[in-house]
Formats: structure tokens, C-alpha cells, sequence
């Protein structure tokens, strides 16, 4: 790298394997040389993101489950004790149901729709609120998106809801924010196959569908969705904020399936 994050201090937040997005992002902030802390969600995970941040020099900042603020507030103070303040945050969280992955969106519980939302993207105000005392000199945040908050897309369903919400909250953090000069963008990702990937059916048809049908002909990795982070996270995005950038092979161009697309 050529130290495009030298001196930056940043929070990574959703890594639970060497397949996340955040694991992506976190990698390509190291390689520029930023100072990264990662959390956890539980012991279970713990086991994974340890040798994950000893690779990256990283420093373990705890479990969050952000279920519960408590764990969140303790996760920010400990960072305020450590290094007085942040320069970036990165927010890759999202759960819901698998069982409501499924089958039709109507169908959806009211106690999976308010989880869902409160994991998805109450979460990501949680923590923006917890960062801004934190990014004294100006910030970025960062948070991840999906299509289905814009389009249907088989088995999104409550998720899809959950991510249309995710992307009016950064417009509205950009502008309460912004003031502060602290930046709040989303990446929509096209389809990759993480953990919280295996919840959602016929994953592989999805796969292939985008493969077929972007302009690029492939899909896309952790490592290009991190490079296109990194441009969020770091001071090349300085003029930009409340923007949701698609890093998805430029699916979301495309209006009707390529004619010459193989069946699937
Ligand atoms: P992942 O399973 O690797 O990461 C999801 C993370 O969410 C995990 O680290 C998990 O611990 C965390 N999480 C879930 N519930 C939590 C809670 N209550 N408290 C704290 N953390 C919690 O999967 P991923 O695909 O890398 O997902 C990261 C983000 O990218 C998600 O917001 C997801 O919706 C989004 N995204 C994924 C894709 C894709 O195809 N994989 C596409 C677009 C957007």
C-alpha cells in the first residue's frame, strides 16, 4: 500500500469470518496503513476475529452484540480510553430470520420486522451517535447496503425494507452529521457468499443470475468492495457524503436480462 489511511484510526464492525465484507474493508484499510480495532458478536465469533486482527495488527476491541446498547457504549468508551478518538467506522451488520427469507414478504412476523430493523438499521444510528463525539477532527462512516432496498429481489423480503430504511438513515445521518465534518456513505454490494448470505435462498441461482447479467460478466469480491471502501473511508471522498455507491458489477444498470445470458 502507499498509506492513503497512514495516521487514520478506524472501527470495524461485522467481521465474523475471512469471507465478511468488513474483513474486506478492514484488509484494504491495513494495507494503507490505518490503525483498525474490530469487535466481535459473542465468544463464537471471537475464535475467528482473533487471528484475523493479529493478522492485521488490529486491536480486539470487544464483543457487540447491538441488541444490547450496553455492549455497544462499552466498545466506544473503551476506544475513547485507548486512542481519545476515531477517524472512520465502518458498520457491516445485518440479521434477520431465515425462516422469513422465504416465501412471501407479507408473511413476515411483527417480532422479526421490528429484530430485524433494530439489528439492520437502528444499529447503524446507534453507533453513528456514539462516533461523533469521537471524530473531533471530521470522519467517515461507513455502512453496507443491497439492491432489494431499491428493487424486489426473490427471498430479500423484510430485509429489503430493512435496507430502504438503512439508506434514508444515512441521507438523514449525512446532514446531522455533516456539520461536524463527518461523512456517512453506503456501498451496495452485489451478491457475495458470506455467512449472512447462507440465510437467503437459492443463493447460487442469484449468483449465477448476476454473473449472467451484469455489464461485467462476473460478480464481485470482498477485496474490490474494500478498495471501494477504502476510497469512502479515506480522504479521497472528502466531498462526498449521504451517497450509496453500487459496487456490484453494475447490475443495477441493467433493465432486462442479457439476451445471450445461458439458462440457469
Ligand atoms: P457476514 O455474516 O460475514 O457479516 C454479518 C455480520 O453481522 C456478522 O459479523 C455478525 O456478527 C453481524 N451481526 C449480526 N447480528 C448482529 C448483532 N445483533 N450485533 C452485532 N453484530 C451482528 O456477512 P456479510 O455479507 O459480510 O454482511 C455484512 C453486511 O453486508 C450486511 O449489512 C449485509 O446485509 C451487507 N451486504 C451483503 C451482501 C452479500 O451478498 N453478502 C450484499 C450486499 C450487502
Amino acid at each position: 500500500g502507499n498509506g492513503l489511511m497512514a495516521g487514520k484510526r478506524g472501527l470495524i464492525m461485522g467481521i465474523a469470518n475471512n469471507r465478511s465484507i468488513a474483513w474486506g474493508i478492514a484488509k484494504a484499510c491495513a494495507d494503507q496503513g490505518a490503525e483498525l480495532a474490530l469487535t466481535y458478536q459473542g465468544d463464537a465469533f471471537k475464535k475467528r476475529v482473533g487471528p484475523l486482527a493479529a493478522e492485521l495488527g488490529a486491536h480486539l476491541a470487544g464483543h457487540c452484540d447491538v441488541t444490547d446498547l450496553a455492549t455497544v457504549d462499552a466498545v466506544f468508551d473503551g476506544l475513547k480510553e485507548r486512542w481519545g478518538g476515531i477517524d472512520f467506522l465502518v458498520h457491516a451488520i445485518a440479521f434477520s430470520d431465515k425462516e422469513e427469507l422465504d416465501g412471501r414478504y407479507v408473511e413476515t412476523t411483527r417480532e422479526n420486522f421490528l429484530r430485524t430493523m433494530d439489528i439492520s438499521v437502528y444499529s447503524l444510528t446507534a453507533v453513528a451517535k456514539r462516533a461523533e463525539p469521537l471524530m473531533t477532527n471530521g470522519g467517515s462512516i461507513l455502512t453496507l447496503t443491497y439492491y432489494g432496498a431499491e428493487k424486489v429481489m426473490p427471498h430479500y423480503n423484510v430485509m429489503g425494507v430493512a435496507k430502504a430504511a438503512l439508506e434514508a438513515s444515512v441521507r438523514y445521518l449525512a446532514v446531522d452529521l455533516g456539520g461536524n465534518g463527518i461523512r456517512v456513505n453506503a456501498v451496495s454490494a452485489g451478491p457475495i457468499k458470506t455467512l449472512a448470505a447462507s440465510g437467503i435462498g437459492d443463493f447460487r441461482y442469484i449468483l449465477k443470475w448476476n454473473e449472467y447479467n451484469s455489464p461485467l460478466k462476473r460478480t464481485v469480491s470482498i477485496e474490490e468492495v474494500g478498495d471501494s471502501g477504502l476510497y469512502f473511508l479515506s480522504d479521497l471522498s472528502r466531498g462526498v457524503t449521504g451517497e450509496v455507491h453500487h459496487v456490484d458489477s453494475g447490475y443495477h444498470v441493467v433493465g432486462m436480462k442479457s439476451v445471450d445470458a445461458p439458462d440457469i
